[in-house]
């Protein structure tokens, strides 16, 4: 059998055009030929089908006949009413406004990272500390917001590091928000190492979701992250636990509640792609994200070190996820979020919102980032780019802008524009348009343009990778796999962290 490349010239002058299907796009995945359209419906056919289709062969009174028609393949019989509702329901997001808001509450860390994203500062300068008065304001913009409910993620540097002003803003905004009556969550980005009882103590009562990070095993942690005078391994697993621990001590349910762990993965973790997911099912996460390293802040002078091919990239997620489903196979409740996020859409019929995998990305109309002195940016991937040195996503600053005037702001259109992906170049043509995003920073930071050349793009080939994986897994059709990767679409909200939406 030939492949795909050959078909069209091998058609013949006999070939009929096509009709009678709606448009679609096609790519083979392991011999058989998806077939995706606008809806997010899709579809294996094997080759032979797929010239019929070509040729414009297609029996009515054939299996593939019906195959097309039961997944809105075909305009006859075509509910365009209901189409029209499925698309709004997918895109609902873009009725809702920023509804995550991330505060660098300080660029001083006490870790030094081999791929530091958040050019960091060192623990002697407390000027790139954020000022009360900028927390406030910063709350202030943020409950302007239209989104319904909003989430303050303090980041930094190590925000711990300031925490007299993260507790401030907390309290701040627990008290503006009574004349807003919006859902409220805090989360907080932290490595823990700076943490003590009587934070935790605070962090709880005030419920604010802790996110750590893990890089893997002990041996590969410490040789990426160092910790002046301590083990920056031993330090997040101690913390993990006694926050597990309190969660359970207030009766909350251990398998929704608990430390959530993010990976960076670099050169060095692709040697060990089970170890990695071992530690975090050790460490009692339900959710790994195997991310690619960042280009963003001092990750993209130290790229010599941590960068690497993304066929590699891909080969690791592969042997990672495989084990993930065995673990799942063998009783484990654990997934991988990329997995979860695409298959939330290819699946669920939904989307989850993640904003950096989503057509328009969140960038400024999804996400707000707030840098220590009082500049807003479009993302916080925009933040780090300011700070070594371009200010292209800076949209305003907490002290001159309104609300109206970040998002009308000349970027935040463009990046709007440009990271909607059916009308991108190669996007448009692409089988995994329905499911895919990609954050126009990331395209800006590699290619020095927000719209991006997806066939040179490192996170295009990643979530081509992901997909084409995924996608293979549904084309073998084991039940049991199938019902494992459905299950990673199943979303039980973390009701305890909403504060209270009505007003008073
Ligand atoms: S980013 Fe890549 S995988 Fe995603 S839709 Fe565009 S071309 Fe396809």
């Amino acid at each position: 059998m030939t492949g795909l490349s050959t078909l069209f010239t091998e058609l013949g002058s006999t070939a009929k055009a096509p009709t009678g299907l709606v448009p679609f796009r096609f790519r083979e995945v392991s011999g058989d030929i998806l077939l995706t359209n606008f809806l997010g419906d899709w579809l294996f056919v094997t080759q032979d089908e797929f010239r019929a289709l070509a040729r414009g062969e297609l029996d009515s009174a054939s299996p593939l006949h019906d195959k097309l028609a039961s997944r809105n393949f075909l305009r006859e019989g075509f509910d365009q009413a209901k189409a029209a509702e499925r698309i709004a329901y997918k895109k609902r997001f873009l009725n809702w406004g920023p509804n995550l808001h991330i505060a660098v509450v300080t660029l001083r860390c006490n870790e030094t990272c081999v791929y530091c994203h958040a050019s960091r500062a060192n623990m002697d300068a407390v000027h790139t500390d954020m000022t009360p008065e900028i927390g406030e304001k910063v709350v202030d913009l943020m409950l302007q917001s239209t989104s319904p409910s909003v989430t303050l993620e303090f980041q930094g540097g190590e925000p711990l590091a300031n925490f007299p002003v993260m507790k401030h803003v907390i309290e701040y905004a627990l008290a503006r928000n009574r004349a807003y009556g919006k859902g409220l969550e805090f989360t907080m980005v932290s490595n823990l190492a700076m943490m003590d009882a009587e934070k935790l103590a605070f962090l709880v009562d005030r419920k604010v979701q802790i996110c750590t990070s893990i890089d893997g095993p002990e041996h590969l942690h410490t040789k990426q992250r160092i910790l002046a005078g301590g083990n920056a391994h031993r330090e997040a697993v101690k913390w993990i636990e006694r926050i597990n621990k309190a969660y359970i001590d207030i009766g909350l349910d251990p398998t929704l509640y608990h430390v959530e762990a993010l990976l960076t993965t670099t050169r060095e973790a692709l040697k060990y792609p089970k170890e990695i997911v071992d530690t975090y099912v050790g460490l009692g996460c339900r959710a790994i994200f195997l991310r690619p390293v960042d280009p963003f802040g001092f990750a993209g002078k130290t790229a010599q070190i941590v960068e690497y091919d993304r066929a590699a990239y891909n080969d690791f997620y592969r042997t990672a996820v495989e084990h993930i489903l065995d673990l799942n196979r063998r009783g484990e409740q654990v997934l991988e979020r990329y997995g979860s996020i695409f298959l939330t859409k290819i699946l669920g019929d939904d989307d989850p919102n993640f904003l950096d995998i989503r057509s328009p990305s969140g960038s400024g109309i999804g996400a707000l980032a707030y840098n220590y002195d009082g500049k807003i940016f479009s993302s916080d991937e925009g933040r780090m780019m300011y700070e070594t040195g371009d200010p292209a996503f800076q949209i305003g600053d907490v002290f001159t802008s309104s609300y109206r005037s970040l998002m009308k702001h000349e970027t935040v259109r463009a990046l709007v524009m440009a990271s909607i992906r059916e009308a991108q170049p190669d996007c448009v043509n692409c089988t995994y348009t329905p499911y895919c995003g990609v954050q126009p920073e990331h395209s800006y930071r590699t290619q020095g343009t927000i719209f991006g050349r997806m066939r040179e793009s490192t996170l295009c080939a990643v979530h081509k990778g992901i997909q084409d994986f995924l996608f293979d897994k549904l084309r073998e059709n084991d039940p049991k796999t199938v019902e494992i990767l459905r299950r990673w679409t199943t979303v039980r909200a973390r009701t305890h962290f909403i504060h209270a939406s009505s007003a008073s």
